[in-house]
């Protein structure tokens, strides 16, 4: 489920699986991104570069703007797959309506972004109409080595609103920590692990613990590509070929993350959008060769984002 509609899960092509092109925190204060203009300028770069598809995760609460979404992605052909959810508890201030709402308010509100269609201001103005674009994932966040009250209950708003609507649930595992424990809470919800997508997790490069969390059935996201202040792409493509190598190349997928302006070249900034197929899947595939950079790129995403058959009910 993209911004402009359903496409077939076969025509993604190499996709971004966790990009930001429109983001407000007070976690990132001075780092907004809000304009329209140089998100369709990065967008038109990567598409150069052989980009396809871009999977849009900001949540509820966080700058989300639908309706520029919608514009972007009609100005440039490129599909976006824009998220619902809710992030960890550090982005959202003091008093926001996330904090204290009820699992049911928290699981309608997912369910009606994606089913009907994405509010236009995050429900601090309910009586606005819905936009036209719907997401198409669900995120949630857990925090460093531990998982808030606050942050279990939108973990089980997400696995209800999952289960109804076959939509996959991508976490922000803060630093790479928690994963077995998130897909504890999200698997004890009635969530079948392989419908959950740990983000974040090579801040954590430990191909051990990886194999284990791929080896219970869910995805890894990647997304330190080109943040060099965290490690040499190097250490990204030695995890990689590790976890591969064990058996779980059918589990990897790949975005950039970049949450901030100084990461955006339309912000004067970088590594930029462009990176992910300009400079780092010409190592992969030297690496890995082409069938298993393009099971990384374009397969895995597609089984991962594609709608899965609603389970009905409540766990
Ligand atoms: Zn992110």
């Amino acid at each position: 489920m993209t911004v402009t509609g359903l496409l077939p899960a076969n025509e993604m092509g190499a996709t971004n699986a966790h990009e930001h092109l429109f983001l407000r925190s007070p976690a990132l204060a001075g780092q907004e991104l809000e304009d329209p203009e140089l998100a369709v300028r990065e967008l038109r770069e990567a598409a150069a570069g052989g980009l396809r598809s871009v999977v849009e995760m900001t949540p509820i609460g966080c700058g989300r703007r639908p309706a520029l979404m919608r514009a972007a992605s009609q100005a440039t052909g490129m599909p976006i797959i824009a998220a619902s959810g809710y992030h960890r508890d550090a982005h959202y201030p003091d008093g926001h309506w996330v904090h204290s709402a009820s699992v049911d308010l928290l699981a309608d509100r997912i369910e009606t972004d994606l089913l009907e269609g994405m509010h236009p201001a995050d429900w601090l103005e309910p009586s606005l109409p819905l936009d036209a674009a719907r997401a198409g994932v669900i995120k949630a966040g857990a925090s460093y080595q531990h998982i808030s009250p606050a942050e279990e209950r939108r973990l089980g708003a997400a696995a209800r609103a999952a289960r109804r609507t076959g939509a996959a649930v991508l976490v922000h595992a803060e630093v790479g920590t928690c994963g077995h424990e998130i897909l504890d809470v999200l698997g004890g919800h009635g969530l079948p692990l392989d419908r959950i997508i740990l983000s974040h997790m090579d801040r954590n490069p430990d191909p051990e613990l990886h194999v284990e969390i791929a080896a219970r059935g869910a995805w890894l996201e990647y997304d330190t590509v080109g943040r060099i202040k965290y490690h040499p792409d190097s250490v990204l493509l030695e995890l990689i070929e590790a976890v591969a190598r064990a058996g779980h190349l059918d589990r990897i997928m790949l975005g950039l993350d970049l949450g901030r302006r100084a990461y955006y070249r339309s912000h004067g900034g970088g590594p930029g959008m462009s990176y992910l197929l300009g400079t780092f899947v010409p190592r992969l595939r030297r690496r890995l060769g082409d069938v298993a950079t393009d099971a990384i790129l374009v397969v895995n995403p597609a089984a991962a984002f594609a709608l899965a058959p609603p389970a009905g009910g409540v766990a």
